[in-house]
């Protein structure tokens, strides 16, 4: 199972993709990507290899459009490996995607909770259901990306590797990690960002890398500093 993720200003496609490939010896049976053109998420997944994903993707061009990607390779703990449980997850309301690997234990009393306040799951994933929560926590708090998915991690119990977009602001992506590996790759002038589980898919875009600790959550922003934060203690403002 792996992460990659790309914001900058080069085509995320190729480098999303490549990257996948290169996480391959992590093991997984389905994999995905979503590509966002500025306009559009579109998302391509299937269970299956990479190179299945490829033959999905290679069928329409504009699949492949967007300075903002992230994929995923799988190993299904919750829900059977299928086209409809491979990540990228969106919300409901459409605006929040995310990929994650590890295991959310307490998801069921969440997915009800979640239900009984209107939510529909598409997928039998704990992860539709986390990035459900932070939607949820989104609205109520009416707070940013960074804060709501720092909530929403408080109430969880499991682990993750996790990583969000949401196309309403589109400058940035917010990253977490307990227990699952996630790198950061740092490019100049803070003009582009990756994401990956380990270094291995930007290792020729740039030599400076944040690796996130346990209970750390990233916001990634286009043209600043990237902000490391304690999930746990520190408060995003
Ligand atoms: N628990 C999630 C799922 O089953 C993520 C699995 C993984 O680590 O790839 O979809």
């Amino acid at each position: 199972c792996g992460i990659t993720g790309y914001i900058g200003f080069r085509d995320a496609y190729p480098i999303v993709i490549n990257g996948l490939k290169r996480l391959e010896y992590r093991g997984y049976d389905s994999s995905g990507v979503m590509l966002y053109d500025g306009e559009e998420m579109r998302m391509s997944k299937t269970k299956g290899k990479v190179s299945d994903l490829e033959l999905i993707t290679n069928k329409e061009e504009e699949r492949k459009l967007g300075k903002i990607g992230i994929g995923h390779t799988r190993w299904a703990t919750h829900g059977v490996p299928n086209d409809v449980n491979s990540h990228p997850h969106f919300s409901q309301s459409g605006d929040l995607v995310i990929v994650h690997n590890g295991i959310i234990e307490n998801y069921d009393t969440i997915k009800q909770e979640l239900i009984n306040r209107g939510y529909k799951f598409h997928s039998d994933t704990d992860t539709e259901v986390l990035i459900n929560l932070i939607e949820e926590v989104k609205k109520n708090e009416k707070c940013k990306l960074g804060k709501a998915v720092q909530i929403a991690l408080t109430n969880v119990i499991g682990a993750y590797a996790i990583a969000v977009f949401d196309k309403t602001k589109p400058n940035e992506i917010v990253v977490a990690r307990l227990g699952s590996p996630i790198a950061i790759g740092v490019g100049k002038d803070n003009k582009e960002f990756f994401v990956a589980s380990d270094a291995s898919p930007f290792i020729e875009y740039t030599k400076e890398a944040i690796y996130l600790e346990d209970g750390e959550l990233a916001i990634i922003k286009i043209g600043k500093e990237v902000r490391v934060r304690q999930i746990k203690n520190d408060k995003i403002v």
